[in-house]
């Protein structure tokens, strides 16, 4: 299949392009695009055949529900049951936003889409082209993240373009993402509304704004079984073999400098993430910059696409400074512990 790519610019977009990418979402085609956490792989949530497409290209097991995308509060109507109270503030308060949300599904909803759930889960992302391809579209997107299945998901066209080129109709290209880690996933479907997946908005920014909320202990400890499906498969894994030390920065970055010098030595190709802070004390190996602690916004939009630079330098071994688990920390730490197979080294 021919995959057509169509640069779309914030601010004046191109309405051709993006009716053409509503036309084929209409048919039961798939359309990559940009959304403000990562790009998403979109088809129609309502269409049970176009939705299966999705697992198909993506190679994404069957047991794990999609994410439905739509931009208006009134839409929730259709495809849910029983919406609990509260839900009202935080949309008020993070919609649209890196938030998703779950209930229980209606008819309406396909369990292709659902993964076989009786619930389902629902976001309204903020970025432009999103918005207006949701509309166009017939207002349900269904859109994971737009790899393949395993890998680091998508911060910019040009991963979309790597990874599913020739497996789905069009990609929508609007440039890199704003914030680089996928949306929160907050389950409504229980008293107090649990936190299923981390991301930019933090337990206790909603806490600030509904009270108490849990986090489902698999965010962050390895071996335990996640509610949500998706996060019990390997996932954003480099094709090297990651680390992270953690422990008192000094002491973080001798050991990453002797770990590095001894596989150098052994003739294999090392990679180093380190920040803005760090990166002058590292003495061997491919040493990237992830961002800087000043501001984890920045680690948080680099983590993906670092990854895949690895991928890209052929490296053997990864050693990864670690990160606070504070505000969206949290968010950075799950994605790298997964990323690492839970692989720490304590000094
Ligand atoms: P992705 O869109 O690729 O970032 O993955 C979507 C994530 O949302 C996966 O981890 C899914 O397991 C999770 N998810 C989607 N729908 C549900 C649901 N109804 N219940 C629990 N988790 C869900
Ligand atoms: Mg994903």
């Amino acid at each position: 299949m021919e995959t057509i790519i169509k640069r779309v610019k914030k601010g004046q977009l191109d309405k051709d392009s993006i009716e053409m990418a509503g036309a084929i979402l209409k048919k039961g085609g798939l359309v990559a695009f940009p959304t403000e956490t990562v790009y998403g792989l979109g088809a129609d949530a309502l269409n049970e055949k176009a939705a299966e497409k999705i697992y198909a290209a993506k190679g994404r097991p069957s047991d794990n529900p999609l994410i439905v995308h739509i931009t208006n509060l009134g839409a929730l109507e259709k495809i849910t049951k029983n919406v609990p109270e509260e839900t009202k503030k935080i949309a008020d308060a993070y919609w649209p936003g890196p938030l998703t949300m779950i209930f229980e599904k209606s008819e309406a909803v396909p369990y292709g889409t659902t993964g076989g759930l009786d619930t389902v889960a629902v976001r309204m992302p903020s970025d432009e082209v999103a918005r207006a391809l949701i509309d166009v579209g017939g207002g349900y997107i269904a859109a994971p993240s737009a790899n393949t299945s395993g890998r680091p998901s998508p911060t910019m066209a040009e991963h979309v373009e790597e990874d599913l080129t020739g497996r789905i109709d069009m990609i929508l290209d609007g440039g890199p993402v704003s914030i680089g880690l996928e949306s929160t996933i907050l389950d409504m479907t229980v008293t107090p509304p649990m936190i299923l997946r981390p991301g930019a908005i933090t337990k206790e920014m909603l806490e600030a704004c509904i009270g108490e909320v849990t986090v489902d202990k698999a965010v962050i400890k390895p071996n335990q079984r996640p509610k949500a499906p998706g996060m019990k498969y390997r996932h954003y894994a480099p094709k090297a073999d990651l680390s992270i030390v953690e422990g008192e920065m000094s002491k973080v970055i001798s050991k990453i400098n002797e770990l590095a010098a001894e596989q150098v030595k052994a003739g294999h190709k090392v990679g180093i993430i380190g920040t803005k802070e760090s990166v002058a004390n590292y003495i061997c190996g491919d040493v990237k910059s992830i961002g800087t602690r000043e501001d984890e916004s920045t680690i948080a939009v680099h983590l993906f696409a670092i990854l895949r630079e690895f991928d890209a330098d052929q490296v053997d071994y990864i050693y990864s400074e670690s990160f606070d688990t504070e505000g969206i920390g949290s968010a950075i730490m799950n994605r790298l512990l997964k990323a690492a197979g839970h692989h720490v080294i304590t000094v």
